[in-house]
């Protein structure tokens, strides 16, 4: 079993579960996590219609996916943005480099799942940058030199104490008797100059357009609009699965997602589509008013294209990353992420560390699953999720030697 690795997992998880802090937190959090999205969805009734049109659309990129690569990339020219296509994370690396220039440079970065598979902070900071997360969870991530614990709410294991002593350790102006609202104007206060004097903003993108090359970004502390706007050059970073085939549907996944997070509707639902130019003066265009003069969109493979056609895992591929499915499962809201991989976890986390980090090391995760088939019955995308926990645990059993 040791050769599998299986115990050091079961000792982490066991650890997990005996750390009083962790569970406080967690107890709260799963919840809520569990439970605002029930409303959601009960009280705004079309949601509910937007779950099989956004598969559907979904199914198509999935089915035609190098003819919408090319689309987007056409569409995001068009409108004047650049546009690449990164196989690799070294590809993505080279080109990030390229776009931030030599060391030292100031990067704030919005959260995004994909830059946590690419570790591209680190990757930053290790060549020269500094790399600030923006997102208060992320922040504290950052800080504790940890993974995001969930994929909206990253920091959802931390305890305000705790959260306390990481950002004092930054030079946030925080105390024990700080309030939830003392801390939050604290951040502020400390990111506000940061936001001014940066000189890149790295995005994900919960969606991107193919028909118009417009990224969707969905933010609720606002950090999103700050770091695309107010630095010189925005880099958004979009895994190829996230593209949807124009605009509607975009907004309907963007709104599905942020419904199934449960924070709905989301305070801020940015579409940006090209960098921002005024023609105001002898109706001739200059780029770069109030916006970023560049916007660069990097489409992301990084090993999915491999799973178009695997039985199972091709419909991993049609999450929306809402993190419905941590919410209501029994393993993970006593856990959080750290029944994962390196960034995803949970029941969705199964499926996209098979993606990102190989099938033999999600094979394991997936044996710590009760398969109660709750992520199945909540995941908007209708996702046969214990299916592909179902087949991860076969592959395990393959090669286990008795
Ligand atoms: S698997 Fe389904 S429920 Fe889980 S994050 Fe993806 S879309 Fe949401």
């Amino acid at each position: 079993m040791s050769s599998l690795g299986l115990e050091e997992l079961y000792e982490l998880l066991d650890e997990v579960l005996s750390r009083k802090d962790i569970r406080r937190a967690l107890d709260v959090s799963s919840k809520r996590i569990e439970n605002n999205p029930l409303s959601v969805m009960a009280r705004y009734s079309y949601l509910e219609k937007f779950r099989d049109e956004v598969r559907k659309a979904k199914e198509e990129v999935l089915r035609n996916l190098d003819y919408y690569i090319d689309k987007t990339m056409e569409s995001v020219r068009k409108i004047n943005g650049e546009a690449y296509y990164a196989d690799t994370s070294q590809d993505v690396f080279k080109l990030v480099e390229d776009l931030v220039g030599d060391p030292p440079k100031l990067v704030i970065k919005s959260k995004s799942m994909v830059t946590e598979e690419l570790k591209l902070r680190q990757h930053l900071e290790e060549i020269g940058h500094k790399v600030i997360e923006t997102d208060l969870g992320e922040l504290l991530i950052q800080i504790a030199g940890e993974k995001p614990m969930h994929t909206i709410a990253p920091a959802v294991h931390m305890t305000r104490e705790r959260a306390i002593k990481l950002l004092s350790s930054i030079g946030v102006k925080v105390s024990e008797t700080s309030t939830l609202e003392e801390i939050v104007y604290q951040v502020r206060v400390y990111l506000r100059d940061i936001f001014f004097k940066a000189d890149v903003g790295i995005s994900g993108g919960n969606t991107i357009a193919a028909d118009t090359g417009a990224v969707f970004l969905i933010s609720n502390e606002g950090n999103i609009r700050n770091t695309t706007n107010l630095p010189p050059i925005h880099i958004a970073i979009i895994s190829v699965e996230k593209i949807m085939p124009n605009m509607e549907m975009a907004y309907k996944q963007a709104l599905l997602q942020a419904a199934n997070a449960g924070l709905y509707p989301p305070t801020y639902l940015s579409i940006i589509a090209g960098p921002s130019s005024t023609a105001d003066i002898e109706q001739s265009r200059v780029f770069g008013v109030h916006g970023p003069p560049r916007v660069v969109v990097i489409l992301y493979n990084g090993g999915r294209k491999n799973f178009l056609k695997h039985e199972y895992l091709w419909e991993q591929l049609l999450c929306i990353k809402c993190g419905r499915c941590q919410g209501v499962c029994p393993v993970w809201s006593l856990t959080g992420n750290f029944w994962g991989g390196e960034v995803y976890g949970g029941p969705m986390g199964i499926g996209w560390t098979a993606i990102t980090e190989g099938v033999e090391k999600a094979s394991k995760l997936a044996l710590f699953c009760l398969l109660c088939e709750r992520c199945t019955e909540f995941c908007p995308m209708r996702i046969q999720l214990h299916k592909i926990i179902h087949y991860l645990k076969t592959e395990l059993f393959k090669n286990w030697v008795y």
